[in-house]
């Protein structure tokens, strides 16, 4: 999935996604910025979703305050829910086990059609259709359960789910679609005996258009009737594309004048996949998820009827960014699914593989990367489970902690399988299935590290989940700060805004500063209570650095990728251990042992390793140094290192 400049939500209706959009003030001053650039920034702005109306635990963190209130009593799930979840994995889990060879899949490059079918009799392509349509109505929790399963065994088949699920028809439609628009098209992804079930797929990407949706190109045409729209144009990666019976296609539509000027709409169309005009061109292959269905897909004249249209003309990249705000909490659970095989991996070989007198996970070496594998697989848990139980609460905004939650899980991710692979080394190196056919036991190390790489890109690359979360913590400074901020405002507003600004942000800079983490303890958090002290504290540091931060480079700051990425990596830290230790104290209740809290214990220490380096970075000198020398990169200052080898491609 593309662009992530956006807006998120629980599960907005149309409704409230427009009020929350009701009064978008842009606050960023545009006038200095490229033709092109400002173009991206307005399209990106104007798909904002602007209003906080339920309270976010990251922003508030962004701010200074680590409100632990909202973390606290760790929610689970209850029983009837969690019978429900029950009782589907362990069907989904024996279904797996005895039918789908995923080494096979993965060299064969096909998931078998039985197997498909299956799925969709037992329910997992309608998870998340509510039950009034056939679906199985699941909640976040039970859904992501299925998943995080589903991932563990098969990643091509998990990403068949999720791009159907997650981001194709059924979750746009459940948000957006009218009720006509659902009855005919939520049955299609029920089990019906006799019928074939329909997938679906998300349609946005185009070869010049990735994490920057403005320059779209393809383009639907109201028809002078006003009855259809035809669409031309090129998507590509399209996932389950070369397969699906329903795509949504986000299009460029006819422009509207805003404050005068001509500004770009994008649209979202549901479209029949056996429309005439739509040619698969080419079925794209990757070195992971090979089994995927994934094209460039061509659309020539191809006629949608104008009721297509999902939620209204013009709303298409907010309703694909909403979409993505609980579609994006998939794939954490994806990841963590992967993360606890690695662990089965890791205790199993970390024991049985002797080498010089030891197990190999006996040698402090190989102890340390256990400890990575364990203490991070609970923190990418406590982070899933945490956002999914928001994400069915509806009681706080998730938009901040959805991203942090995908971008923490599939870098942390990455990590796990890799640690893992250098743990079983030459085996790890090797195919499953070659491992098997000489006699050993087929631990997929390699597969599922060359699985785990695309959940870095897809959904949002990790430097645009950053762009997005500084952005969105930004948000209540520069809403504050925007008449100040902006070099075209009258002298008189200027001075207005500044005295209200210096009356905020005296009493609120002191507070970052002078505040309850001087004296409060924590004692309730047993041998976490430390941790919850470096959180309150690192919460205050956090925000005064975004402050400075804010005061030095003013409107440039925008520009600072890497110290706003430092910044965002601070936050993103700081949530995953507020939810790894509030996720250990339910566990050691509720296992009566204190094995969660140990794990919590490590997880926070190279957390607060990790943090303490970016607040080094943040101050470090190298800013320059590394600007001139990428700049001369591009330049082709350095283009005679490359010498001495064969050039790619
Ligand atoms: C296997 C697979 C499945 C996919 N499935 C779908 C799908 O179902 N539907 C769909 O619509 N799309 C899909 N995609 C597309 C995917 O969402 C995009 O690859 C992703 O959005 C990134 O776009 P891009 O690859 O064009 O990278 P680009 O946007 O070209 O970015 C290249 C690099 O530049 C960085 N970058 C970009 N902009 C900035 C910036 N402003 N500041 C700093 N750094 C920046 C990026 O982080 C990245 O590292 C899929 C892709 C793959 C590989």
């Amino acid at each position: 999935m593309p662009t992530d400049l956006g807006p998120t939500s629980p599960t907005p209706s149309p409704s409230s996604a427009d009020a929350r959009n009701a009064d978008a003030v842009p606050v960023i001053d545009l006038s200095k910025m490229s033709v092109d650039k400002r173009a991206a920034m307005e399209v990106a702005e104007s798909a904002r979703e602007v209003q906080w109306t339920e309270p976010s635990f990251a922003q508030q963190l962004f701010m200074g305050t680590f409100n632990r209130t909202l973390v606290d009593s760790f929610p689970r799930q209850n029983a009837a829910d969690q019978a429900i979840g029950d009782a589907f994995c362990a069907k989904l889990a024996d279904y797996l086990t005895a039918n789908l060879d995923a080494e096979e899949v993965d060299q064969s490059r096909t998931i078998p059609e039985q197997v498909i079918s299956d799925l969709f009799a037992m329910g997992v392509f309608a998870m998340k259709v509510p039950k009034q349509y056939g679906g199985l109505g699941f909640t976040q929790v039970n859904y992501n359960r299925a998943m995080m399963l589903l991932a563990s065994h098969c990643a091509s088949t998990a990403v068949l789910v999720s791009a159907h699920q997650s981001i194709g028809v059924p979750q746009p439609l459940k948000l957006f679609g009218t009720e006509e628009q659902k009855q005919k098209y939520f049955p299609r992804f029920c089990p019906q005996p006799g019928k074939k079930g329909t997938i679906s797929a998300f349609a946005l990407t185009e070869p010049s258009v990735g994490s920057d949706p403005s320059k779209m190109a393809t383009e639907a045409v109201l028809t002078p009737d006003g009855t259809h729209y035809v669409i031309n144009g090129e998507k590509l990666w399209c996932t389950n594309g070369p397969i699906a019976g329903l795509l949504v296609v986000m299009c460029k539509t006819a422009p509207k004048i805003v404050a005068g000027v001509e500004r770009a709409q994008i649209t979202a169309l549901i479209v029949e996949g056996n429309s005439p005009g739509i040619e698969v061109v080419h079925r794209c292959d990757f070195m992971g998820i090979r089994a995927i269905q994934n094209g460039l897909m061509r659309f020539h004249d191809v006629k949608v009827p104008a009721e297509n249209v999902l939620w209204a003309p013009g709303k298409g990249l907010k309703l694909a960014l909403t979409t993505l705000n609980t579609g994006r909490l998939t794939l954490p659970a994806a990841c963590t699914g992967v993360a606890k095989q690695c662990l089965r991996i890791g205790r199993e070989w970390g024991a049985e593989r002797q080498q010089w007198g030891l197990p190999i996970g006996a040698h402090e070496a190989g102890r340390e990367k256990l400890n990575f594998i364990a203490s991070h697989t609970l923190a990418m848990e406590a982070v899933t489970w945490l956002t999914s139980h928001w994400a069915d609460d509806h009681a706080k905004d998730i938009r901040l902690e959805a991203a942090m939650a995908k971008m923490f899980c599939s870098e942390i991710g990455w990590q796990v399988v890799d640690v893992t692979l250098q743990l079983r080394a030459g085996r790890g190196y090797e195919k499953g299935s070659s491992l098997k056919a000489r006699g050993e036991k087929a631990y997929p190390v390699e597969r599922m590290l060359r699985d785990m790489r695309i959940n870095r890109i897809i959904e949002g690359t990790t430097d645009i989940m950053r762009l997005f979360l500084a952005r969105e913590a930004m948000d209540p400074h520069l809403k504050l700060a925007a008449d100040l901020l902006k070099k075209h405002t009258p002298v008189g507003t200027k001075l207005t805004a500044g005295a209200k600004l210096a009356g905020f942000y005296t009493g609120w800079y002191a507070k970052q500063w002078f505040n309850a983490s001087l004296w409060e303890r924590h004692d309730d958090m047993g041998i976490l209570s430390g941790h919850y002290h470096y959180l309150q504290a690192t919460a205050h540091r956090l925000a005064r650095s975004i402050f400075h931060a804010m005061g030095l480079y003013q409107e440039r700051l925008e520009r600072k990728q890497v110290l706003l990425g430092h910044l965002m990596d601070i936050g993103t830290e700081l949530f995953a251990m507020a939810a790894t230790c509030s996720y250990a104290i339910r566990l050691a209740g509720e296992r009566h042992d204190t094995t969660p809290m140990t794990l919590a214990d490590s997880f926070c220490r190279e957390s607060t390793k990790r943090i303490e380096n970016h607040f080094r970075d943040l101050s470090g000198s190298d800013g320059k140094l590394m600007n001139q020398v990428g700049k001369g990169v591009l330049a082709g200052d350095f283009a005679w290192l490359e010498g001495g080898v064969q050039a790619p491609g």
